[in-house]
């Protein structure tokens, strides 16, 4: 038996690395077993956000957004700088680049905290013991009080179009593709679909969104998926609603993608056609048969509300376990699971997790839609505001887009902000931080607000909760 460890975290994403980081520094003695290896046979840390997900597809979406602001907006602002050109060769090296920084920080965080980084697939094997078997075959087992799964999750597959070496990819592949593609074909109008859509079309594909539903972005707000809709359309991506995929054919190069949508039977032909239809967590083989960690139908690992599974001093966190699958609630999902083997109390705020979709204008939000109020039989009073109207916004060029809140209309508590602009990454920790903190609009309202800037446009929508935004028509007289 080789060293104890008082936890043991299995898989180094933003669920386990930050896990792995908190325990130590809670004084806890700590390993963290990692398998991944990138091109050149190195374990890397970081997971898939780092590798594969959040980084990378954030670096090309920069990018390419910034080509697209040369190519189409910068003479409208009086900046000539004649044709640019795509550097596709250059963009990955740069997207690399910001891999390997992030990468290698998580490493140099491992060391100055004192995580004990182990190289190699992890098993549980017991309630308090971890066999890890290295990129060599040799297998050592090391024993825990405690053990974390945050082994996260790969892309679904699905039957009507197997994958290919680099025809039909993920978007693994999407994020490597060479060349621009000419006519791109998307399986998923979802995070993925949207943003790597968006990256490619900004840099000259003919992008094709095939979904199933019926319902655009049916998560977002109506009125703000709505927006963001029409917006992504006059980008030119073309949004198939209603378009369920049922087969594919590779020939000569190029993929003939089969689907069926309220007309009948249709066909499109594509140069790359990328799949997105969702994750699966990664959990396979990671428990052993005998230790009874209970997984569901899917294999996500069943929790409780503190990540806790049925067998005690076994936790699992992020995305193979239920809830969204995002970085940041993978990272406060392994905050609270170390505060709480080193004995404090911790919870996660489930209802105050912000998503973003990173397109251009961005889509971010946090808590209840108007509808799901609907549904739920809440009473709400909302407030919207145009970014049209906002300042800041039409000084940066960037007039799209509305910010909306909603609010409990008897108590006036925000139960969700929804904003589609340029930036809603950042201005949705307002909301976050209203919502935590149990805000009222009207405490928004009644902030002081920094001018210009475009959150001026979150404190004009609380503003318009009650009817008073100061930039826009009044619907009500103040009593
Ligand atoms: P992962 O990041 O998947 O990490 C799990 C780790 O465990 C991996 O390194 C894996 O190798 C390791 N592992 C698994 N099994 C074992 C084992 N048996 N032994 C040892 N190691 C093991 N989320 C956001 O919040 N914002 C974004 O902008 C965003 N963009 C994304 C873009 C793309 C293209 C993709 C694919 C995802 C994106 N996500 C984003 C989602 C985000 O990446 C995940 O929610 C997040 O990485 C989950 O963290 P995790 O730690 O649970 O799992
Ligand atoms: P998703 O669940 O966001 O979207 C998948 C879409 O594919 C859905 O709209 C679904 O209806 C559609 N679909 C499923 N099967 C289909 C079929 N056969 N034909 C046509 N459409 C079909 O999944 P994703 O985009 O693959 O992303 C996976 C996860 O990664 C998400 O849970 C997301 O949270 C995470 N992610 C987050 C970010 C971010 O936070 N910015 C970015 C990328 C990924």
């Amino acid at each position: 038996m080789a060293d104890k460890f008082d936890v043991i975290v299995i898989g180094a994403g933003p669920g386990g690395y930050v896990a792995a980081i908190r325990a130590a520094q809670m004084g806890l003695k700590t390993a963290c077993v990692e398998k991944w290896v990138n091109k050149e046979g190195k374990t890397v840390h970081g997971g898939t956000c780092l590798n594969v997900g959040c980084i990378p597809s954030k670096a090309l979406l920069e990018t390419s957004h910034k080509f697209v602001e040369a190519r189409d907006h910068y003479a409208e602002i009086g900046i000539e700088v004649g044709e640019p050109k795509p550097n596709i060769e250059k963009m990955l090296a740069f997207k690399n680049s910001v891999i390997n920084k992030n990468v290698g920080g998580i490493s140099a965080l491992f060391k100055a905290n004192g995580v004990t980084a182990i190289d190699g697939t992890g098993k549980v094997v017991s309630s308090k013991e971890v066999e890890v078997t290295d990129h060599d075959g040799n297998s050592q087992t090391y024993s825990a009080d405690n053990i974390v799964i945050a082994a996260g999750s790969v892309p679904v597959e699905i039957p009507p179009t197997p994958l290919t070496d680099d025809l039909i990819v993920t978007s693994t592949g999407a994020l490597e593709f060479t060349e621009v593609p000419k006519r791109l074909g998307v399986i998923g109008a979802g995070v993925i679909g949207l943003e790597l859509g968006s990256v490619w079309n900004r840099l000259g594909s003919e992008v094709t969104v095939l979904e199933a539903m019926d319902s655009f972005l049916p998560m977002v707000d109506t009125a703000v998926a709505k927006e963001t809709q029409k917006l992504l359309k006059k980008q030119g991506l073309d949004i198939k609603l209603g378009a369920r995929v049922t087969g594919s054919e590779v020939k000569d190069n190029e993929v003939v993608v089969k689907y069926a949508d309220a007309d009948g039977d249709q066909e499109m032909t594509f140069d790359k056609l990328i799949v997105c239809v969702g994750r699966r967590p990664y959990t396979k083989g990671v428990v052993a048969d005998g230790v009874g960690v209970e997984l569901d139908e899917r294999g996500f690992i069943f929790v409780d509300d503190q990540c806790r599974t049925n067998v005690p001093g076994v936790y699992a966190i992020g995305d193979c376990v239920r809830g969204p699958m995002l970085a940041h609630k993978a990272s406060e999902e392994g905050v609270m699971v170390a505060d709480i083997i080193a004995g404090h109390k911790a919870e996660v705020n489930y209802d105050a997790i912000p998503s973003v979709i990173y397109t251009s204008p961005e889509v971010a939000w946090v808590g209840m839609t108007e509808q799901d109020a609907k549904a739920k039989g809440v009473e709400v009073k909302t407030g919207s505001f145009p970014f049209s109207a906002n300042g800041r916004a039409l000084a940066n060029n960037a007039p799209e887009g509305m910010a909306k809140i909603i609010a409990d209309a008897e108590t006036d508590r925000i139960l969700g902000v929804h904003i589609v602009s340029q930036h809603a990454g950042e201005l949705i920790a307002q909301g976050v931080i209203a919502m935590e903190f149990g805000s009222s609009a009207e405490d928004l309202a009644l902030t002081c607000y920094a001018h210009p800037s475009t959150s001026e446009a979150i404190h004009e929508a609380a503003l318009a909760v009650d009817g008073h935004a100061i930039h826009m028509a009044n619907r009500k007289k103040r009593k």
